[in-house]
């Protein structure tokens, strides 16, 4: 009984006689035959019938999945609209689910720089601007410092670009390690690297660039092999002043530092 509604109506007649029918008449072979318009007039009638009896049949089939539908009880009509609310509800949650975690997904490939898996540059830029506005509302300090490591270019020249790539990722995670949990730290673009230092004045921000520095000292590039290079990194390092707020005045300052260690014979701290 169900399934009969979903049948398509059928054609009450024969369409294909009729076709023939209509192109026995078409035909100008036929054309003086003084049985044509009689025959014209069938095919006319057995048209106008088959359209009547396709319009009835359609009508059946409506009745009968009207039928159908009111044979359910209340509590089974009821039953049946509630599946399919749970299964556009369910749907409906799936879909909210993926978007937020695509939305996640994109935040953090916004924010991240794919080789280090450190955060990017965009990041560190916003993180300076919040952490600038926090300070001058808190009336406390704040440390910025740019590092840079020393003869980067060498590393790449000496053992290739990706022993050079693999060093980049062994900075980042040796660093991560010595920093605080609440600093901010992430690759600012090449190999140089930024450490944002809430709350620290410039003793403890020293101490901290210090250990940092002493740390990247450690490192052997290519790991585990004997006749590689040590790194090492220039820092600098500056803390915000009374009344600043521009992060780019900061920043600059943090790099006349760090232009001045490099000036200096490199692997140390200064100040601006
Ligand atoms: P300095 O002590 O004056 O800083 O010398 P340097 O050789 O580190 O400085 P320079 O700016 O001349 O070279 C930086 C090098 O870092 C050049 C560039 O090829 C390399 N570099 C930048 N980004 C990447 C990277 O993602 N992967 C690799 N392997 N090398 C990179
Ligand atoms: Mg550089
Ligand atoms: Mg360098």
């Amino acid at each position: 009984m169900a399934a009969a509604h979903q049948e398509p109506a059928m054609s009450a007649g024969d369409p294909d006689l009729l076709d023939r029918v209509r192109r026995v008449l078409e035909d100008p072979v036929h054309r003086e035959n003084p049985l044509l318009p009689l025959l014209a007039e069938l095919h006319h009638y057995a048209g106008v019938q088959d359209q009547r009896m396709e319009r009835l049949l359609r009508i059946a089939d409506g009745y009968q999945f009207l039928q159908h539908e009111q044979s359910l009880t209340l509590a089974e009509r009821c039953e049946k609209q509630l599946r399919r609310t749970e299964k556009l509800a369910r749907i409906s949650d799936r879909y909210q689910r993926e978007l937020l975690e695509l939305t996640e997904s994109l935040r953090e490939a916004a924010n991240k720089d794919p080789l280090t898996g450190l955060a990017n540059r965009r990041y560190l830029m916003e993180r300076i601007r919040d952490e600038i506005q926090r300070a001058r509302r808190q009336g406390s300090a704040l440390g910025i410092c740019i590092m840079d490591v020393d003869h980067f270019k060498q590393i790449n020249d000496r053992f290739g670009h990706e022993t050079g790539d693999q060093a980049l990722c062994r900075i980042a995670a040796v660093v991560q390690d010595s920093v605080r949990s609440y600093d901010v730290y992430g690759r600012w673009g090449g190999e140089e690297f930024l450490l944002i230092l809430p709350q620290t004045a410039t003793e403890e921000a020293l101490g901290v660039i210090q250990r940092v520095r002493s740390c990247i000292n450690g490192i052997h590039v290519p790991q585990g092999k004997a006749a590689g290079m040590l790194l090492s990194a220039s820092f600098g390092l500056t803390t915000l002043r009374a009344g600043e707020e521009d992060p780019d005045i900061l920043l600059k300052r943090a790099d006349q530092a760090l232009f001045r260690a490099k000036d200096a014979g490199r692997n140390r701290v200064e100040q601006g």
